[in-house]
């Protein structure tokens, strides 16, 4: 069965065919980036606008791709929801239009559960059960993850997602957006001992969150330092601060999945989302990983921001499972706000 992904929740529009015999086939991604960084920030107007733009050159680009035309394509899989609502609705409407056109069904699929398979796209994937950390730029969850739809949430953040507070953060330093991999590659320069910045809730009993004091305090150093030195901020001072910025949130992120790993007594982590491209999380988990004898699964780099092999292959996870899962009904409706525990079980 071949199954076509459409994302277009946020800025990214992704397209990908996924086989359930041979594996993904192609995938094609348009990055709006450079557009909305002018902003600082996503437009919505501007982003659904230019899904429009992407998607059908997109998909001519994933079919040629593969080598297939749109007749061998049995099921269509987009992203219902969460997201941005214009931004969803291109998606959708594309998604529904193929299916009505080529009379095929289709899937709504939850943005997050894309997130949290895409670790299973990789050469050498996770079994279930695992723990699953979401870090992405709207969400950061702890999950123990029993299977495709089994998802249980363990905790999650209060209030900041993690790559969140890695824009806010690197917005203060003047990183530009998103500042992820800017703050990243800065803080490789800094001193590790120049700030320590707060761990917030690193001790707490629980398995939830909170990063915007962390933001707070980047910006209380930011302010004292330009007070200081009247003169900007120089770019040692950026790297220190970075340095301890990540530090900080890294930490965190990596006591709370030992923790929970302890407390579930499982043995294997998978990290989804942006953030989980972030190279200082990945040496520190798989250092623990090391030490604590627990395994560390992540997607591959490409995959760990949005993109349409997700999609793709979530809705071909649940149509193996269930193939009545996806129908011939087009009555396209988004779901901008979507919490992950009213998704379907399979
Ligand atoms: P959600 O999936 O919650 O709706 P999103 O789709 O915007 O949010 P993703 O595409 O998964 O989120 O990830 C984008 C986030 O990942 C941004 O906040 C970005 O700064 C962050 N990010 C990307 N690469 C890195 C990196 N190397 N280090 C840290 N953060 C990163
Ligand atoms: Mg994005
Ligand atoms: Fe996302």
């Amino acid at each position: 069965m071949i199954v076509l992904g459409v994302e277009s929740s946020c800025d990214e529009t992704g397209l990908a065919l996924y086989d359930t015999q041979h594996g993904l086939l192609s995938h094609a991604l348009y990055s709006q980036v450079a557009m909305h960084e002018e902003y600082g920030g996503v437009v919505p107007e501007l982003a659904s606008r230019d899904h429009i733009r992407r998607a059908i050159p997109l998909l001519t680009q994933t079919l040629e791709g593969a080598g297939k035309s749109l007749a061998d394509i049995d099921a269509i899989a987009y992203t219902q929801g969460p997201g941005l609502a214009g931004a969803l609705l291109v998606g959708s409407s594309v998604a529904c239009s193929l299916g009505l056109a080529l009379d095929k069904p289709v899937l709504g699929v939850h943005h997050l559960e894309g997130h949290l398979l895409s670790p299973l796209l990789a050469t050498q994937p996770p079994e279930f059960p695992f723990i699953a950390l979401l870090v992405s730029g709207g969400h950061t969850q702890l999950m123990r993850v029993d299977g495709v739809g089994q998802y249980t949430l363990l905790g999650e953040t209060l209030d900041d997602a993690a790559g969140e507070a890695f824009d806010k953060s690197a917005k203060l330093l003047g990183l530009g957006y998103p500042g992820g991999p800017a703050i990243s590659r800065l803080a490789e320069f800094g001193d590790p001992a120049a700030y320590k910045l707060p761990r917030p809730m690193l001790h707490t009993k629980d398995f939830n969150f909170s990063f915007s004091g962390l933001k707070t305090a980047v910006l209380t150093v930011v302010k004292n330092h330009e007070q200081k030195v009247v003169a900007n901020i120089c770019e040692q001072d950026k790297a220190n601060i970075a340095r301890g910025f990540i530090d900080a949130i890294v930490e965190v992120l990596t006591a709370k999945c030992v923790s929970a790993l302890k407390h579930t007594g499982l043995k294997r982590l998978v990290i989804a989302g942006g953030v989980g491209a972030n190279a200082q999380l990945r040496a520190s988990l798989n250092e623990a990983a090391a030490k604590k004898k627990f395994k560390v699964f992540y997607p591959e780099l490409e995959f760990c921001t949005d993109n349409g092999a997700m999609i793709a292959f979530a809705g071909a996870m649940r149509l193996m499972i269930n193939p009545d899962a996806a129908k011939k009904d087009y009555s396209f409706n988004v779901r901008p706000r979507w919490p992950l525990d009213e998704i379907k079980v399979v």
